[in-house]
């Protein structure tokens, strides 16, 4: 028997390939969370990553009948089974806040993105869980250009569904070095752009320094937040986000720049957080 709690982020903890459990200090309650990246390959590289052995590339293909048959019996498990008690979860935590595609990895890479949007938003409509809940998808945004992801985001919206988008820096450097994406800050803010047209969108932001080779990259950084506060009142003038969440990590990278890392302080999230709200915009600091 294994206890759950918030610091258990173990996704193989349930005995599944593709689904996991976590209590979400976040929303209070259980949140079912879905890795398409079984192989822990993601398109971006970022030094914060909790992902172990992390390497670049897609997520493998998907066995859809597995994936629809595990989060059926998950599912079930939860609302009919013993879940809780298996798990000693208190009381107060027994409760779905969330389904949420969180990968280890970027998990608009599967294959069929949108088929497996579909998969998933079927077996948990079949279980009939209690309201209110939410569909949540955790994602880079660097893939929303292609078509089949667009078609999974409209699946997706049509169940309310959210997508929490990342960025952590508006520098192409900031970018380079703390995502190790190349790709460029106008494709992003495209991508930004079309996310929150498909689905209601969050900015989640990793605020922090990293030093690297004598520079300084990140959010903690005051030209990196005055630029940041710029692109999101361009950004502003085009479309409507649902906010910015702003979070330090919880726990330490498994990357190697860990040591070159100095994460946010909640008074630094906060004074953060004052300065976007200022733009208009609804913003959740987790630390
Ligand atoms: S996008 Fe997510 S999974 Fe990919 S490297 Fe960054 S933090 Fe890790």
């Amino acid at each position: 028997m294994s206890k759950l709690s918030v610091k258990n982020h173990d996704r193989d903890v349930a005995g599944y390939r593709y689904v996991y459990p976590v209590i979400s200090r976040r929303s209070g309650g259980l949140s079912i969370g879905i890795n398409f990246n079984t192989n822990n390959a993601c398109n971006w590289g970022c030094v914060y990553c909790q992902v172990p052995d992390l390497t670049i590339g897609a997520a493998p293909a998907l066995d859809f009948a597995l994936l629809a048959q595990e989060l059926s019996e998950f599912l079930h498990d939860v609302l009919h089974g013993r879940f809780y008690e298996r798990f000693q979860l208190a009381p107060d935590m027994r409760v779905i806040k969330d389904i949420a595609i969180s990968g280890n990895g970027e998990p608009t890479s599967v294959k069929e993105f949108a088929k497996a949007i579909a998969v998933v938003v079927a077996q948990v409509e079949q279980a009939n869980i209690p309201e209110p809940y939410q569909y949540v998808l955790i994602s880079n945004g660097s893939l929303l250009h292609k078509a089949d992801v667009q078609a999974g985001l409209q699946l997706w919206h049509q169940h309310h569904g959210q997508i929490w988008f990342k960025l952590d820096s508006v520098s192409e450097l900031g970018r380079l070095h703390i995502n190790h994406t190349a790709m460029g800050l106008q494709q992003q803010s495209a991508n930004l752009l079309l996310a929150s047209k498909l689905c209601q969108t969050w900015v989640q932001t990793c605020v922090l320094t990293l030093a690297s080779e004598g520079q300084r990259y990140g959010l903690l950084e005051e030209q990196e937040q005055i630029a940041y506060l710029a692109f999101l009142r361009d950004m502003l003038a085009e479309t409507s986000l649902q906010g910015v969440m702003l979070y330090a990590l919880a726990r330490p990278s498994l990357q190697p720049e860990a040591q070159q890392i100095t994460s946010a302080t909640k008074a630094q999230l906060q004074a953060f957080a004052g300065r976007i709200r200022q733009l208009g915009l609804m913003v959740q600091v987790a630390c």
